[in-house]
């Protein structure tokens, strides 16, 4: 298995003139045949794998994506099931069609790509990620990971590599929560969420337009009682890789190549409603009132102080709305309303938080003499560890490879939260620039997509081998 690099790059040279010189498919040959070295079958992937990423057309491809876009250039808005989002998925799947990949549908509209590899009855190694975009977001998140995996599988098709298990590239419907308030829709059903089967029954978006009509519209789910054959059984995948870019500084800031992810921060998100009296600004006096706006600013604070109590930057937690009722300078808040998300990699640490959160706010309304009308857990998914045999085949494509790399773990989540579930999981970050994402300036050059594509189809090649 040890491989020596230095035997590499005369390999690479050899093997880059060799097929600049054959017309033949080169899908028809094995690696051995290519470079003309004896190598052991299975276990020497990198002696023989030469990538090379077609970075004009990845970016060709990433371009032209980014227009099917309901806002203006640079800014990207595609949302589950528009007329913008149909097109996009109609563009996807012709790129599979174009790498030869066998494409499936599920009734929400996962797309599946695979290459049938030599052995096709084990479980596949899967890939992907989204194309969903949130208002006014840039053409990078989520893009790269579908993009960049189907030119992995032509890298490796091209480099002559032949897997043993099938490879597998899936774009997840709706990571983002934009239309329904629900993220990662597609991979949380196919992790078998039957309380979100459940809860689709009731779900309209904002114009009140049911969830399954939506999904009719784009021509799926025609039957209301299919969502359960989403549903995909634990160990349907050998190991689920998503790329992605990093979404924060750290990889730009530290000119690290590749993160590789060893866990997934998890969100919980909590609504808390506080209702007093209110009344006029001027004429109740201080010791009358019972003020729900006060309330609200001095549970956000107690938010504050119960995620720093934990003693773990990865502790974090955010009010990212705070309303207050009726919102009128000379009227004392009557009521007001909070949302909470608060994250960790330790969902037990997390939970405290939460559950302090909770005493807080039970506290705050006994002592301002306020109702804590509502305090609820929206939702409270469990973070998820990256698996060590993703994490060490990840890691070995990057020496392979000679790219920088580091450990870390995801802050923001992702599909690969959910596909944890049922597959042993493992995220590659790329670097961005300065962080930014989810707003027009989103930026991953060229190079270091690439970078990541390379580190991905390796990371494959190994796994389907396994
Ligand atoms: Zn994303």
């Amino acid at each position: 298995m040890a491989v020596k690099f230095s035997l590499l790059l005369p390999l690479l040279l050899f093997f880059s003139v060799i097929s600049a010189q054959t017309n033949e498919d080169p899908t028809t040959r094995t690696m051995e045949e290519f470079s003309g070295y004896p190598s052991e079958p299975h276990s020497c992937i990198s002696d023989s794998l030469s990538l090379s990423v077609d970075k004009d057309s990845l970016q060709k491809q990433i371009d032209e994506l980014s227009t099917f876009s309901d806002t203006p250039a640079p800014s990207v808005t595609r949302i589950l099931y528009s007329d913008k989002d149909v097109i996009g998925r109609r563009y996807i799947k012709n790129i599979m069609g174009l790498s030869g990949l066998s494409i499936r549908e599920d009734a929400v509209g996962n797309i599946f790509g695979r290459w049938e590899g030599s052995e096709a009855e084990l479980p596949p190694v899967a890939t992907g990620s989204h194309v969903d975009a949130i208002p006014y977001s840039g053409k990078y998140d989520g893009v790269v990971g579908v993009l960049g995996a189907l030119e992995a599988i032509n890298a490796l098709k091209r480099s002559g590599f032949k897997p043993k298990r099938s490879l597998e590239v899936i774009m997840f419907t709706s990571e983002e929560p934009t239309r329904f308030g629900i993220s990662c829709l597609g991979s949380r059903l196919m992790a078998g969420s039957e309380p979100l089967v459940r809860a689709l029954k009731e779900t309209v978006d904002g114009q009140n337009i049911s969830f399954f009509d939506a999904a009719r519209s784009a021509g799926y789910s025609k039957d209301q009682e299919d969502l359960s054959s989403v549903f995909m059984k634990k160990g349907s995948y050998s190991a689920f890789v998503e790329l992605h870019i990093e979404q924060g500084p750290i990889l730009e800031d530290e000119g690290v190549s590749i993160g590789i992810v060893t866990a997934i921060a998890a969100p919980a998100s909590i609504k808390v409603d506080f209702e007093g009296n209110g009344g006029h600004a001027g004429a109740v006096l201080m010791p009358s009132r019972n003020d729900a706006g006060l309330a609200a600013a001095e549970l956000a604070l107690a938010v504050e102080k119960h995620v720093l109590d934990s003693g773990s930057v990865d502790t974090v937690g955010t009010v990212g709305i705070l309303e207050l009722h009726p919102g009128a300078i000379n009227s004392i808040p009557s009521k007001s309303h909070l949302e909470i998300d608060t994250r960790d990699i330790d969902e037990k640490r997390r939970n405290t938080v939460i559950e302090r959160i909770h005493q807080s706010a039970i506290a705050i309304a006994k002592n301002r003499r306020v109702k804590l009308s509502d305090f609820k857990i929206v939702n409270q998914d469990p973070p998820a560890l990256s698996d060590k045999a993703v994490i060490k085949a990840m890691e070995f494509a990057s020496q392979q490879l000679n790219l920088s790399h580091k450990l870390m773990i995801s802050r923001a989540y992702h599909d690969s939260l959910f596909m944890a579930r049922i597959s042993p999981m493992g995220m590659i970050f790329i670097p961005c620039y300065k962080g930014y994402s989810h707003k027009p300036e989103e930026y991953s050059s060229i190079e270091d997509i690439a970078n990541g594509v390379k580190v991905l189809a390796m990371t494959m090649a190994k796994l389907s081998l396994d």
